[in-house]
């Protein structure tokens, strides 16, 4: 078998332009602010992309650049005046954050209902009960993703590798919620070869470079590869080695071109349903 490739360039092109049609009949920008603390080069480019893409959808959007050595104190202040602007919808803290900031404290000042990360604990609970409005994004991606390729989750053996805050716990928590049978394994799982061959859709996070082997996969598996990863040589690769594994798997994502463009587009509706769920509007069709 060779795998079917999913274009989550076009999947997310799609989903942008339905969130611009969307945004149109709204009246109002659904305004995005987005937060950088000092001059991390990835950062600063993930945050160009963001307001970019934002713009083009018609979106509002806003960067606040704060220099490196920035207090905390300060950082809290200036999110505290984003939580009180009516015309802030979504709020995003990029991360990572200088090492004197504590992480966890930011993210709790975002007020949750702006909270277009869905990394506030309010939102990670409502997740864990399967009643999130603002999901994390590359998850979210992640989801659309399997459904733009017509998997069918409900009693399908999931796994998904990776259990971070970010990806893999929200995954599981998705995946749960979508009726798969899930299986989380992280670094100290034993046999993890033998756990990826049992499963009928596997979700790759651990940022470990092509490290899933195409002797890994199950026939017919649906495989999402969420890891980015630089090699010494400029290549960027995926945490499964694709073309290995697309011998194997019914359907499979490539790096770059996968879940990475998806999780911009995610935002953007995330930052659609805060604005329509703050503002009381209708968030309209689709
Ligand atoms: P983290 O480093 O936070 O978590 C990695 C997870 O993988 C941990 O749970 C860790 O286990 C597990 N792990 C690490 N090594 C192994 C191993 N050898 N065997 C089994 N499990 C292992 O990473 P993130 O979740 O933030 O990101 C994962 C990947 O996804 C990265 O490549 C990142 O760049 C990419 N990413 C892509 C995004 C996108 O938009 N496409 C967005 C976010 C991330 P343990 O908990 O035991 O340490």
């Amino acid at each position: 078998m060779t795998a079917l490739r999913l274009d989550g360039k076009a999947v997310a092109a799609q989903l942008r332009a339905e969130l611009a049609a969307r945004v149109a009949t709204l009246g109002f920008r659904p305004g995005l602010t987005v937060v950088l603390v000092g001059d991390n080069p990835a950062s600063a480019v993930y945050v160009r992309s963001k307001d970019r893409a934002a713009r083009e959808a018609g979106f509002g959007a806003a960067t606040i650049r704060l220099p490196a050595e920035t207090s905390q104190a300060a950082l809290l202040t200036t999110i505290a005046g984003l939580n009180a602007d009516p015309d802030v919808d979504g709020i995003l803290i990029q991360l990572p954050l200088p090492a004197h900031i504590q992480t966890n404290a930011v993210l709790e000042a975002v007020d949750p209902a702006k909270d277009v990360d869905g990394f506030h604990p309010v939102n990670v609970g409502l997740l864990s009960e399967g009643r999130a409005v603002l999901a994390p994004c590359t998850p979210r991606g992640v989801m659309k993703l399997l459904a733009a390729a017509g998997v069918s989750l409900t009693g399908a053996r999931a796994l998904v590798l990776g259990r971070s805050g970010i990806v893999g716990k929200p995954v599981a928590a998705m995946l749960l919620a979508a009726n798969a049978t899930v299986t989380v394994a992280h670094s100290r799982t034993r046999d993890l070869a033998v756990e990826c061959r049992r499963a009928e859709v596997l979700i790759a996070a651990v940022g470990q470079p092509e490290m899933v082997q195409g002797d890994w996969i199950g026939e017919g598996a649906a495989v999402i590869d969420v890891g980015i990863n630089r090699l010494a040589d400029g290549r960027l690769v995926g945490d499964c080695d694709t073309e290995a594994c697309a011998v194997h798997a019914g359907v499979i994502t490539p790096v770059p071109g996968g879940v990475g463009p998806m999780t911009i587009a995610c935002l953007l509706e995330n930052t659609l349903l805060a604005a329509v769920a703050r503002r009381g509007h209708s968030a309209g069709s689709g």
